[in-house]
């Protein structure tokens, strides 16, 4: 039992959680910027950022304000009423996006979800209901999303799963024609697959897919939720690949930890969706809307925007130098501050003990798929932090390569 004299401890977790995630072994009581505090006070460098959440780091003035002042004022009210905040953020929305409509949602998942029903919506009005989307992509956890999800570790044991979703393998245009046709209503494309691995979409495959959507009529969409709101330098993604999307889907960085979702689409196709076809409790309610409202006007500046690809070089050459003293990535892709180092087939399912020996070291990075350590930090980290947080991990790679059975010969 807890009382407020014994603080909960990780047992707690086991105790009354329901185990569908398995914590780190310490729990973080307190954040500042990128750097985290855990219970016994030890700091952590946060190169994890809450997945591709944590935009502006930790405790950020501008966040705590909006979220003080607006909690002061009004939190919910429920979609039978508009609010100010609301207005405002889908404002800024559709001011700096190709965007004319904007529906907020509370996560990418059911960002996503409203994206796959607005489709299906408008193709079978057409008398179209497939969807094609890709080997290894996420998309959420909701029954439909792990549908499209091309991960069958999520969706394999909830079957009977929504139908009519084709899987081919991504970056392969040739096999995205052979299935998009008149039957398609919209093909679902993360620009960056994220938990995929960190693997970015070619621009002629993305070129490519709108060509066939405008051939066949079917929508595309682009799954921002990871790659949205400055990650990757561009606003958006889509913005550095000349391919507009029909319909964008934005979450994660979105409320820099505040949780919020959205649906981006054009007149036409908002249009389609009538009152009561789809619909949420606190989906755009004001807290949530305030908080995202200010985060996202901090990050669409100049500054920001291109800091995040100076950052992004500085982790770069550093995690290639840590490579030239302990070889064991392949390569490190990504673009912006969503960047992956591949493991080398001699570690390959090694990325989780990497996490875990750099989280002893002080520096939280994640996994993307078994091969890959996933860097998604806040966009404003200093150099600072960066250079700490990769002197740590340093020193966990050094301890990786010395516990390997045959270090000698791996490279
Ligand atoms: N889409 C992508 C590309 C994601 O990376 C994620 C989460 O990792 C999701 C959707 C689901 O978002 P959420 O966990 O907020 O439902």
């Amino acid at each position: 039992m807890t009382t407020q004299s014994n603080p909960p401890t990780r047992q707690d977790f086991d105790q009354y959680m329901v185990p569908v995630f398995a914590p780190a072994s310490f729990i973080l009581v307190k954040g500042d910027g990128a750097k985290l505090w855990a219970q016994d006070g030890k700091d952590y460098i946060d190169f994890a950022g809450g997945i591709a959440v944590n935009a502006l780091g930790h405790a950020h003035p501008v966040a705590v304000k909006a979220l003080i002042e607006q909690g002061q004022k009004l939190w919910h009210i429920g979609n039978g009423y508009t609010n100010e905040p609301v207005l405002k953020l889908a404002k800024q929305l559709v001011d700096h996006t190709f965007a004319d409509k904007v529906f907020f949602a509370n996560s990418g998942a059911e960002a996503n979800e409203a994206a796959l029903k607005l489709a299906r919506k408008i193709g079978l009005a057409k008398g179209k209901s497939n969807i094609v989307a890709f080997d290894n992509s996420f998309h959420g956890r909701t029954l439909f999303t792990v549908a499209a999800g091309g991960q069958p570790k999520y969706s394999k044991d909830f079957a009977p799963l929504p139908g009519g979703i084709i899987h081919v393998p991504f970056n392969d245009l040739a096999a995205a024609k052979a299935v998009i046709d008149e039957q398609t209503c919209a093909v679902i494309v993360e620009p960056i697959q994220g938990e995929g691995g960190v693997l970015p979409a070619d621009a002629e495959f993305l070129q490519g897919l709108r060509q066939l959507c405008d051939d066949t009529g079917a929508l595309l969409i682009f799954d921002e939720v990871q790659t949205g709101v400055g990650r990757t330098g561009a606003l958006y993604a889509y913005m550095n690949t000349g391919v507009v999307p029909d319909i964008l889907t934005t979450a994660k960085a979105l409320g820099g930890g505040f949780p919020i979702g959205a649906m981006l689409t054009t007149d036409e196709f908002a249009s389609q969706f009538a009152v009561g076809d789809h619909g949420t409790t606190y989906g755009g309610n004001p807290l949530a809307s305030a908080v995202a409202g200010a985060v996202f006007e901090f990050i669409n500046t100049p500054e920001v925007l291109s800091g995040v690809k100076t950052r992004s070089q500085r982790i770069i050459d550093r995690l290639h130098a840590i490579n030239q003293t302990y070889p064991i990535f392949e390569t490190v892709r990504g673009q912006g501050l969503l960047l992956g180092a591949v493991l080398k087939p001699a570690y390959a399912g090694k990325a989780k003990d990497i996490v875990t020996l750099a989280s002893e070291e002080g520096v939280l990075v994640l996994v993307a798929g078994l091969n890959v350590v996933r860097f998604a930090p806040s966009l404003i980290i200093s150099d600072d932090e960066i250079d700490e947080g990769l002197n740590r991990l340093a020193r966990a790679i050094a301890r990786f390569v010395a516990n390997q059975p045959n270090a000698n010969q791996a490279n």
